[in-house]
């Protein structure tokens, strides 16, 4: 009858609005040929970005760090150490003790760098930069004090020795005018003048990345591999020094700071990117640069995700079809309500007061499951790239010493690692799948980016001051 014919219309329009939200979400999941796909051009990109002929076309730089020895033990004394570029910027001092019970002491404080000065010109930053490590040691009760100092500075730079690096683009929230093309210790150095007031030792430029490897070297030998996954997303490893075309010499090894962020800028990714990515590119800071980045850090799954809700939502496909102002707002759905709603036990409840926080008061319970279902499949997504790029880089190092089988370990850091109920066991799932000859374990290094930069600094005061090498 009637009765029966509305069921089968209405069952008909919810089966067909299923097929369609999963038909989207396709488009967000990578097959595992695909998979491979990515490890394969990861591989190609690599070689591009070492080999002289092609680095400057290349979009991974594969930069030089002029890191060569991990720190052993005997590394002692206090140091500065400068952390910019993370999810906080702070001042350390760090305290290294060699012998026996070798261990490092830090104090630290977080300073805030307001979005203006972020985006302002590049004299703002440094000054700012400056009257911070003067707030900072006027507050150890150091002025006048002239340690040696690191400086961790997560932004691409060439490097032609230890204490020097030119920035090569700024990424994630920063646009500081006037840097690009500038050695950021010359940029410092000029704001310390300026200020009148002390003086700073510089010894390095330090990647996170680098600083992160260095700080589990300390503890495991077996670490030659950094990873982050915060704000944004890089490595570096240990490569040997033949193939480093860039820098003279052939014997023994140098850490790369990849810039990995950076692979797709050339088109790698095109095939795999969906119509959400490349809005979210659109509106970025630096459009078309810093792709693969954009599809794996912090700073963008949540856009991601909101872009995906926003096309739900205009399709009728959620929340009734009822738009919220607060949804259509950048930024809004922040990272790390990507980590609230999937840890599993609270997640209906955690995402019913997220989505009222982003205005969708009105929101049942089929929406609440949706929006749960994108999140785990944006991060997922994220986590096995992220595996795929990490297998590319494993293998290499594999096939550089001729092994069967690796056994290495990788230090990580960032935010979205540690916080994220699962996108360290779909990245290790799928490196463990992509590359099986290796054995990686993951060592999460406790504030590595500070204490990396102080390890690095003490290595080679180190290796200056004539100590064995
Ligand atoms: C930067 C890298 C940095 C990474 C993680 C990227 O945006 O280009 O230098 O290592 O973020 O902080
Ligand atoms: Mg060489």
């Amino acid at each position: 009858g009637k009765g029966a014919a509305m069921v089968t219309a209405v069952a008909y329009r919810l089966a067909s609005q299923h097929a369609e939200r999963q038909r989207i979400l396709d488009t967000l999941r990578l097959s595992r040929a695909q998979l491979l796909e990515v490890k394969q051009r990861m591989s190609e990109a690599i070689m591009r970005g070492l080999s002289k002929q092609t680095h400057e076309q290349a979009s991974v730089k594969m930069l030089p760090t002029y890191v060569r020895s991990t720190p052993d033990g005997t590394e002692h004394g206090d140091f500065l150490a400068l952390d910019l570029g993370g999810s906080s910027f702070r001042v350390l001092l760090v305290r290294v003790r060699s012998g026996k019970k070798h261990n490092v002491e830090m104090h630290q404080k977080i300073y805030n760098v307001p979005q203006e000065t972020m985006q302002g010109t590049g004299e703002e930053l440094f000054s700012h930069i400056v009257d911070s490590i003067s707030d900072f040691l006027e507050y150890m009760g150091m002025k006048g004090a002239s340690l040696p100092l690191g400086f961790t500075f997560s932004f691409p730079c060439h490097q032609s020795k230890l204490d020097q690096g030119i920035l090569l683009r700024w990424t994630k929230g920063f646009k500081a005018s006037g840097c690009v093309g500038q050695d950021v210790v010359t940029l410092l150095k000029d704001a310390v003048r300026r200020r009148r007031e002390f003086d700073l030792n510089f010894v390095a430029v330090v990647n996170d990345t680098v600083g992160t490897m260095m700080t589990c070297g300390y503890e495991d030998p077996k670490c030659e591999v950094g990873l982050i996954v915060g704000t944004g997303t890089n490595v570096c490893y240990m490569e040997e020094m033949q193939n480093i075309e860039l820098v003279e010499g052939d014997n023994g090894r140098m850490c790369v700071n990849m810039e990995w962020g950076a692979f797709g800028d050339i088109g790698e990714l095109d095939d795999f990117c969906t119509q959400f990515d490349r809005i979210v590119d659109d509106c970025s800071n630096n459009p078309t640069k810093q792709r693969y980045e954009k599809m794996i850090s912090g700073m963008y799954l949540g856009e991601i995700v909101r872009n995906v809700l926003i096309d739900f939502t205009t399709k009728g496909l959620l929340f009734r079809g009822k738009m919220s102002e607060r949804l259509k707002t950048r930024g809004i759905f922040e990272t790390k309500f990507l980590s609230q709603i999937e840890r599993d036990s609270l997640a209906m409840r955690q995402v019913r007061t997220i989505l009222q926080h982003l205005g969708l008061t009105k929101s049942t319970c089929d929406d609440s499951v949706l929006v749960k279902e994108v999140c785990t499949v944006v991060a997922r997504r994220a986590a096995q790239l992220c595996g795929a790029g990490l297998a590319a880089v494993v293998d290499k190092i594999r096939q550089n010493r001729n092994l069967n089988q690796l056994s290495i370990t990788v230090g990580v850091d960032g935010t979205l690692y540690k916080t994220h109920p699962h996108f360290s066991s779909v990245m290790q799932e799928t490196l463990k799948d992509l590359a099986p000859q290796c054995q990686v374990t993951f060592h999460k290094s406790e504030d590595g980016s500070g204490k990396g930069a102080a390890l690095i600094t003490a290595v080679a005061c180190r290796v200056k001051s004539g100590g064995q090498d």
